[in-house]
């Protein structure tokens, strides 16, 4: 029922309690109507209103998702059944006038068509719980206990979630708190089931859809290997038991504390490329559990729930899970190192000959990735990958660390010390300053170029850095559509002091509540056709062809240049406007490869060994 007062909205809820249980019972009465029903009853309350709040995003997928729009039928009860009014306050706050009634009950649906990882779904076959979007918390109550009982369709057998099971109670589960419940998906179904150990600890493989041609025991055996290597290397197996879901449809994993969602294509694993793609791919996830789920910025967690959690740092929770989701394939002896490094080569080639690097850093990629909505980059013209771009700056990290220590430390050391410091001693994330400052440690020298590379466009010099391993990059050329100018740029807020009076210039933004961007030149490639137009550092851009100037809208005054033309940029320098035009060059895309330089020094051969051998 839906109750609607006054009186609800001007009441703030008075101080929230429970200590009694907090309980869920998921019943799928007809799953191919992609619709759960959800029972939660919330135990021992005081108070005349209680909130009850479902998460707006998933950790691990940064974008607002919105989840409280699945939820229909909502209503309240107390323990005698009597319906409780309630009214909607936020997008995800749910009021309950609960008039100091100790148990409340609710009973919602939650409708799930959309197969991903971030989402709920509810199908014939099969359920799978992305718990964000499927529990409401009572507001104020995250560390309370809660457990969830799934009431199984006919004809389903299993349950696959790193949660607990609850001894003596089937089909049931218990979480010590909320972020624990939010951080365990379930997957419910038919799936087959494996099991391995590694130091005494079970890791439980759930799969479906994957074509049965494809070896399981490899499957099974490989993931041994990768997780051997991986918590060898940290030197710590960190939970008590792991959940992979192999999700044999779809595309995207989400990492977990315990577990880890995986959607991926099931026949691509019937070739040995796409069976290494897979490979590399939970890896990637499996990684997380060190690399984001405890060695952490400080704003990835606690979480707030209600709003984007952001941070100028994923290029280092992705980026260098992406750098580490193939090395510790090397490491295990599944990956060769010649794989590697064209692995490493072709994604320098994706980073280079996409325009995006000229208008986004890594770390203005973290930090925007939720203006897209979708927890990836947007406009891929204009903004750069914090996965691709990070991975490459881990490795450039990581050299230079065994280059400044005499091959004594490595970035392995740091992930080592920042799981000590941070997440063991301290158990807080840790600052940008903070994570500059272990990494420093280990090399025993500056890594501000590095640090530059990562907070700014500038052009990356690869090539100094893989030559302290031994390695030259060879590039080789060829002309491709569109047009270059050699021209990087950032958008930034103007500052509310630099704002010209309300009647002043147009352009975009401000107004309506929306920040006043302006598009800034970092900087102009040597010899680029902009160096040699005159354009210099600090110039705002402010017109493309007498259009406001934007990253997209330079970008496209670039590439619409099927031959080589020019275009005019009004530029503010000084205080002054002033035209310039630029002759536009061609295109051309480039092509790397990575290889052993002709004669390596000791030093370099030494770090490469240390850096790309097979573990012992
Ligand atoms: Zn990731």
């Amino acid at each position: 029922m839906l109750w609607r007062s006054l009186s609800i909205l001007s009441l703030a809820a008075g101080t929230c309690f429970a200590d009694g249980d907090m309980a869920f019972t998921v019943s799928m009465p007809q799953p191919a109507n992609h619709t759960y029903h959800v029972t939660f009853r919330c135990d021992g309350l005081r108070g005349e209103l209680q909130d009850f709040k479902m998460p707006q995003w998933s950790p691990g997928y940064y974008g607002v998702a919105d989840y409280a729009r699945n939820v229909a039928n909502f209503r309240a009860e107390d323990a005698a059944g009597h319906a409780l009014p309630w009214e909607k306050v936020t997008r995800n706050t749910w009021r309950v006038v609960a008039s100091n009634a100790p148990v409340v009950v609710l009973n919602y649906d939650v409708f799930g068509a959309i197969t991903f990882a971030a989402n709920p779904y509810l199908g014939e076959d099969r359920g799978y719980i992305s718990p964000s979007g499927m529990f409401v918390h009572l507001a104020g109550q995250l560390q309370h206990p809660v457990t969830v009982e799934i009431r199984l369709p006919p004809n389903w057998k299993q349950i696959s979630t790193g949660l607990e099971a609850v001894r003596g109670s089937p089909n049931t589960f218990e979480a010590p708190d909320f972020d624990v419940l939010y951080d365990c998906p379930i997957l419910i179904g038919n799936q087959e089931y494996f099991q391995f150990d590694v130091q005494g600890v079970p890791h439980f493989v759930a799969i479906e859809n994957v074509g049965a041609s494809v070896d399981r025991s490899k499957m099974i055996a490989d993931l041994k290997t990768m997780v051997t290597a991986a918590t060898r290397m940290m030197g710590e197996v960190p939970y008590k038991h792991y959940t992979f879901l192999m999700m044999g449809r779809g595309a995207g994993g989400i990492e977990h504390s315990n577990s880890s969602s995986n959607q991926f294509d099931g026949t691509t694993l019937e070739t040995p490329e796409g069976y290494l793609r897979w490979l590399s791919f939970i890896c990637h996830e499996y990684f997380h559990n060190f690399n984001v789920k405890r060695i952490r910025p400080l704003a990835l967690g606690p979480f707030d729930y209600d709003q984007e959690n952001l941070t100028n740092m994923l290029w280092v929770s992705e980026g260098l899970s992406v750098y580490y989701q193939d090395l510790v394939l090397v490491r295990a002896g599944l990956m060769t190192r010649d794989q590697y490094l064209a692995k490493m080569a072709a994604a320098i080639g994706n980073f280079e000959n996409a325009t995006g690097r000229h208008y986004q850093s890594a770390t203005e990629s973290s930090w925007n990735t939720w203006n897209s909505g979708s927890g990836v980059a947007g406009d891929r013209n204009t903004t750069i990958s914090y996965y691709n771009n990070g991975a490459m700056l881990g490795a450039m990290l990581d050299l230079k660390i065994r280059d400044g220590s005499g091959n004594r430390k490595s970035l392995d050391d740091v992930m080592r010390a920042l799981y000590r410091k941070y997440y063991l001693q301290k158990k807080r994330g840790f600052t940008d300053a903070e994570f500059r400052a272990e990494c420093e440690g280990a090399a025993n020298t500056s890594l501000g170029e590095i640090f530059e590379y990562a907070s700014t466009s500038r052009q990356v010099e690869y090539g100094r850095y893989f030559a302290l391993a031994g390695l030259k990059l060879d590039v080789t050329t060829e002309d491709t559509p569109g047009g270059y100018i050699g021209l990087n740029t950032r958008t930034e807020e103007i500052p509310p002091s630099e704002l010209p009076t309300p009647a002043g210039r147009g352009g975009r933004g401000g107004r309506g509540g929306a920040p006043a961007l302006r598009l800034v030149l970092t900087d102009a490639a040597a010899g680029s056709p902009a160096a040699m137009a005159g354009l210099q550092p600090g110039d705002r851009i402010l017109a493309v062809d007498g259009t406001s100037a934007t990253a997209p809208v330079l970008n496209d005054a670039i590439t619409a240049m099927a031959v080589v033309g020019r275009i005019v940029l009004r530029v503010s320098r000084d205080g002054a406007e002033i035209n310039i035009p630029v002759e536009v060059a061609r295109n051309v895309k480039r092509t790397f490869l990575l290889s052993k330089a002709d004669q390596p020094s000791a030093p370099q051969t030494a770090i490469l060994n240390a850096w790309l051998s097979k573990s012992p």
